[in-house]
């Protein structure tokens, strides 16, 4: 096409309120119903071709294990590899396709989930995620339009970054794909994420392997449905399922790995790692590895702060979606003048916070992912009760008899490097140092030390100068730094998200700066009248004839390489 063409300017996705009576929570609420119906036979992805194994496993609904919402086939080695084969295949097209087509693609993707896709994404999310609808229309709806609008934007502002140019050349940078094909591993607590790590490489012209987490293997169906229905060319993402080890030891080994794109836990992360090290002889190139893994995030309480606000931003930021966000605030650090005052407040909000199913509109509480998670977040409940410097002041109790449920639970602890405040536990678990008044300098070096992760965190203060000392004194506790607001709910193309230490590698999921991990530039130099006399100016006997001054203005010297 014979036009210089722009990508649409991106624009953030109005969240929906799914108000009583509302067309959307009607929408919704027939979705849901349909879905239930309707029980997914759900197969590998790969190429042209569904994959359909026979070994099954069942996909269930975390607020109700006995709900069945269909059941997927498990793959192993021999997919893997067939999954490989068919991206390395796809590549040789879609890294050639111009970028405008491959943007309209995702751009389809966006507004298609932006309109009919959306009941089905959110409605999938609140089934097996366990999500309450608006949590469900912030990740499933929102966020991910949110990803595919900007990320493309992104692409465009990369390709058109392009250097200086002399007189008598033309300079060029040619972002590629990266060499081989990009495998992409997603956790199970947001479809946006899972939604985002394959998209963003293939966005780039790369080619995506992508495994998601087996409890999400539901959701992650009928996103592959989506970005067919958006015209995804067969093989560009292909998805696999199976024993997580299997899968990327399988991936790690061949040749042509060129990068993983991975959220999920800091020990998966570091053993992936570990893999592409002891392999790193048998690769074509240096694969980028971009992990976004886990946090410890805190709540930085100054005397000057408003009681309520604090109370507010604890409750949304521990407790929704169950405190299994990357993000949720687990750790505080309240002066103890303070304390009882956001402990009142906090007290009244729980009393009044009903868990339950999400398909009950009026439960804000829903259940925890699955079994493991159940056993892992209690386990840290009952030890913190054991715990002498421990006391639990809300919640504490669960029950997983229907559902996985585990109530807010707030713990008070006297030491500041106890088990909770510490570990990263991933469930509706908050604890609280109430620290001396007077030690706020020294409770910030707690807040920096404490925690070997560095995500996201919060400072709330009315008091400038506490607010300055806490930025500079936390500057590499946290990726993402809130000033008196909670330490959760990045929008994308607002606050890019990633945190670094044992957080990841902070590339930036939602900007540019994550888009150039998928790119491997090349540098064109052309010289349209190239010399032909291979001697320099300076090479010239002392007299130099008319001629000699007219060749020397014409071939300016050359640089040395
Ligand atoms: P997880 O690490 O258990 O699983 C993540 C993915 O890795 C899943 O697809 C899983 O199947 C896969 N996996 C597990 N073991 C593997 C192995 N040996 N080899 C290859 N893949 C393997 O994490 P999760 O429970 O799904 O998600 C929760 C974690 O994710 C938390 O630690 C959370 O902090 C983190 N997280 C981080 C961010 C961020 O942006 N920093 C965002 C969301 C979640």
């Amino acid at each position: 096409m014979n036009a210089r063409v722009q990508v649409p300017k991106p624009y953030n996705e109005s969240v929906l309120e799914y108000r009583p009576e509302s067309l959307e929570r009607k929408k919704i609420k027939a979705r849901l119903a349909e879905l239930k119906a309707d029980k997914a036979n759900i197969p590998l992805f790969i190429g042209s071709e569904e994959v359909r194994t026979g070994k099954y496993k069942d996909c269930r609904s975390p607020y109700d294990h006995g709900q069945v919402l269909g059941r997927y086939h498990e793959g192993g080695a021999a997919e893997v590899k067939k999954a490989i084969a068919a991206a390395m295949k796809a590549k040789q097209d879609w890294s050639r396709m111009p970028f405008h087509a491959r943007a309209a693609i995702f751009l389809k993707a966006a507004d298609l989930l932006a309109h009919d896709w959306r009941w089905t994404l959110n409605g999938a999310t609140m089934l097996c995620q366990s999500k309450s609808v608006h949590q469900a229309e912030i990740d499933s709806a929102a966020e991910l339009i949110d990803f595919l609008r900007y990320n493309v934007f992104f692409a465009e502002q990369i390709y058109s970054s392009q250097p200086n140019n002399s007189r008598g050349m033309w300079n060029m940078v040619e972002m590629r794909p990266l060499e081989g094909f990009v495998f992409a591993v997603t956790p199970f607590n947001f479809t946006a994420i899972a939604g985002n790590l394959p998209t963003a490489p293939a966005i780039m012209g790369n080619t995506v392997v992508w495994k998601p987490a087996s409890s999400t293997v539901y959701t992650a169906y009928h996103l592959m449905r989506l970005f067919k229905a958006a015209g995804l060319p067969d093989g560009v993402i292909n998805m696999v399922t199976g024993p997580a080890s299997v899968v990327s030891q399988t991936l790690f080994e061949s040749p042509d790995f060129g990068g993983v794109h991975f959220t999920g836990s800091t020990g998966v992360f570091h053993w992936m790692w570990q893999t592409v090290g002891a392999n790193i002889a048998k690769y074509k190139t240096y694969p980028r590895l971009v992990g976004e893994t886990g946090g410890k995030d805190f709540v930085m309480v100054h005397p000057s702060a408003d009681a309520t606000a604090v109370a507010v931003a604890l409750v949304r930021g521990a407790f929704e979606f169950q405190g299994q966000k990357c993000s949720a605030a687990s750790r505080s650090y309240i002066p103890d003048s303070l304390w009882p005052k956001v402990k009142k407040a906090m007290g009244d909000m729980l009393a009044t916070v009903k868990m339950g199913s999400p398909e009950d509109f009026g439960n804000f509480f829903n259940a925890v992912i699955d079994k493991p998670a159940f056993d892992s977040i209690s386990g840290y409940i009952s030890r913190a009760r054991q715990n002498k410097s421990c006391k639990i002041v809300a919640g504490g109790r669960s029950d997983d008899s229907k559902g996985y449920f585990i109530e807010p639970t707030v713990v008070l602890t006297t030491d500041p490097k106890s088990e909770s405040m510490v570990e990263e536990i991933f469930g509706p678990v908050l604890t609280v140092y109430a620290y001396p008044e007077k030690k706020f300098k020294e409770t910030l070096k707690l807040v920096d030390s404490s925690s070997a992760y560095a995500l996201t965190g919060s400072i709330f203060s009315n008091d400038r100068k506490a607010i300055l000392e806490a930025q500079e004194a936390l500057t590499n506790a946290a990726g993402n730094f809130y000033i008196n607001d909670k330490p959760t709910g990045a929008v994308v193309g607002q606050q890019p998200f990633g945190g670094a230490r044992a957080s990841g590698t902070n590339d930036k999921a939602g900007s540019y700066l994550n888009m150039l991990r998928w790119t491997s530039a090349r540098t064109i130099k052309e010289t349209f009248d190239p010399p032909r006399d291979y001697r320099y100016p300076f090479l010239e006997p002392e007299t130099q004839s008319a001629e000699e001054n007219e060749s020397r203005r014409k071939h300016p010297s050359q640089a040395a390489v």
